[in-house]
C-alpha cells in the first residue's frame, strides 16, 4: 500500500503529504477547499505552542518542526525567525522555555516588558507566514508528483473507502466525518494591521484575553481571543474594541491602520487525535491541533511518516 490520501489542504494536511513523500510514498491531497480558504490561511503563525494538548507530545512535535523551519529559513517562502516576547507568571510552568533549543531563550529585563506586564522570556521563534509559505508547500507537493482534488467526504466510512493509506487532517471538519464529541472550536478573532513599530510579543496569562502582536515582512497580526466551544464566525465589533483597549494597555499608543479582521475556529481537543482508527486500520487521524498547528505540524508529519513506513513494512 504505498499510496497515500491526505485529507485536507491546511498546515497539517500539507506537512504530513510532503512528510509522506520524502519516505517514499505517492501522495495525492483531497480536500473540501483550496489552501486559501482554510483556516490555516488566516492565522499569524508564529510557533507558539498555545491551547495544545498533550503536553509531553506536543512538546516534542513543535521542537522537531522548530528544526525544520531552521533548516527552511531563506529557502522556503514566508519562514523567518523573529524575536518573540512571551509573558508568564509561573516560570516552573513554561513549557516554550523547554521546548527550545538550549541556549535560545533568556529572561527579559524591565525595559524590554511592555506595559503591565511582570514577566517574560524572548527567544528568537520560527515565523511560518500562511499566505507565502501554504503555497510554497503546495507548490513543492505538486512538483514532486502530488495531486491536488477538491471533494468533501462526509462520513468516516467514506473516509476509509479512499485509496490506499488515509491521512484525516480535517481539522475542526473532523468533528462531522468522525462524530467527535472532544472536538470543539475555541474562537479567535484577529486584527490584521499595517505594520506597528513594536516588537512581537504573547501574553496569554489571561484566559479570555489572549493578547499578542505578530510582525510579519508586510503587515501585523494583532490577537485577540480565545473562547471555548464558541462558534460564531462573525466578526463582533466588541471584541475589536477590547483587542484594541488591551493594546493601550500594554503602552502602544500608536493608533493601528485596519486592514482586516479576521475571525477563525481552533480546532481543540482534549489530546491531539494522532491514531490509526480502531475501525477502519487504513485511516490514521491527524487532527485537533488548537491554537498550535504550525507550532507543531512538522512534528506530527515526521512521526507519522515513520509510523507508516513501519506499517508498511508489516504488511
Ligand atoms: C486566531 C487564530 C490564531 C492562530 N495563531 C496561530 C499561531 O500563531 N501559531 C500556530 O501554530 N497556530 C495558530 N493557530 C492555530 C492554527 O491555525 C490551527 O491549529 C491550524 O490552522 C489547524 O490546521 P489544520 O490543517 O488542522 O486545519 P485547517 O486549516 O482548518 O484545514 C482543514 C482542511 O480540511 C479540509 N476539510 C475539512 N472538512 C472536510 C471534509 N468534510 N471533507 C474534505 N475536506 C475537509 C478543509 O477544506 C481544509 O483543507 C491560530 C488559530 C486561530 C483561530
Amino acid at each position: 500500500m504505498q499510496k497515500v490520501t491526505v485529507v485536507g489542504s491546511g498546515i497539517i494536511g500539507l506537512t504530513a503529504a510532503i512528510a509522506l513523500q520524502e519516505s517514499g510514498f505517492t501522495v495525492r491531497i483531497l480536500a473540501k477547499d483550496q489552501w486559501e480558504s482554510t483556516l490555516s490561511r488566516k492565522v499569524g503563525a508564529v510557533w507558539f505552542p498555545y491551547a495544545i494538548e498533550p503536553k509531553d507530545k506536543s512538546s516534542l512535535w513543535a521542537a522537531t518542526a522548530y528544526h525544520r523551519y531552521k533548516s527552511e529559513e531563506g529557502i522556503a517562502a514566508g519562514v523567518s525567525f523573529i524575536p518573540f516576547l512571551n509573558a508568564y507568571t509561573d516560570e516552573k510552568k513554561e513549557e516554550w522555555v523547554n521546548e527550545l533549543p538550549k541556549g535560545t531563550v533568556r529572561k527579559a529585563t524591565q525595559e524590554e516588558l511592555p506595559m503591565g506586564m511582570e514577566k517574560g522570556f524572548i527567544a528568537e521563534v520560527p515565523l511560518a507566514e500562511p499566505p507565502l509559505y501554504l503555497p510554497y508547500l503546495l507548490e513543492k507537493f505538486l512538483a514532486q508528483g502530488g495531486t491536488f482534488e477538491q471533494k468533501t467526504i462526509s462520513s468516516l466510512s467514506e473516509l476509509a473507502a479512499l485509496d490506499g493509506w488515509v491521512i484525516n487532517c480535517t481539522g475542526l471538519g473532523a468533528k462531522i466525518i468522525c462524530k467527535d464529541r472532544d472536538l470543539h472550536p475555541m474562537r479567535g478573532q484577529i486584527l490584521r494591521v499595517e505594520k506597528l513599530d513594536v516588537p512581537s510579543f504573547a501574553d496569554p496569562t489571561r484566559k479570555g484575553a489572549l493578547s499578542y502582536i505578530i510582525q510579519r515582512s508586510q503587515d501585523c497580526v494583532i490577537g485577540g481571543t480565545d473562547y471555548e466551544d464558541d462558534w460564531n464566525e462573525e466578526i463582533d465589533p466588541e471584541d475589536t474594541t477590547r483587542i484594541l483597549t488591551r493594546l493601550k494597555g500594554f503602552g502602544i499608543n500608536s493608533d493601528p491602520k485596519l486592514l482586516e479582521i479576521i475571525v477563525g475556529l481552533r480546532p481543540k481537543r482534549s489530546a491531539v487525535r494522532f491514531e490509526f482508527d480502531p475501525d477502519f486500520p487504513n485511516v490514521f487521524h491527524n487532527y485537533g491541533h488548537g491554537g498550535a498547528g504550525f507550532t507543531v505540524a512538522w512534528g506530527c508529519a515526521t512521526e507519522l511518516a515513520e509510523i507508516l513506513k513501519k506499517a508498511q513494512m508489516r504488511n
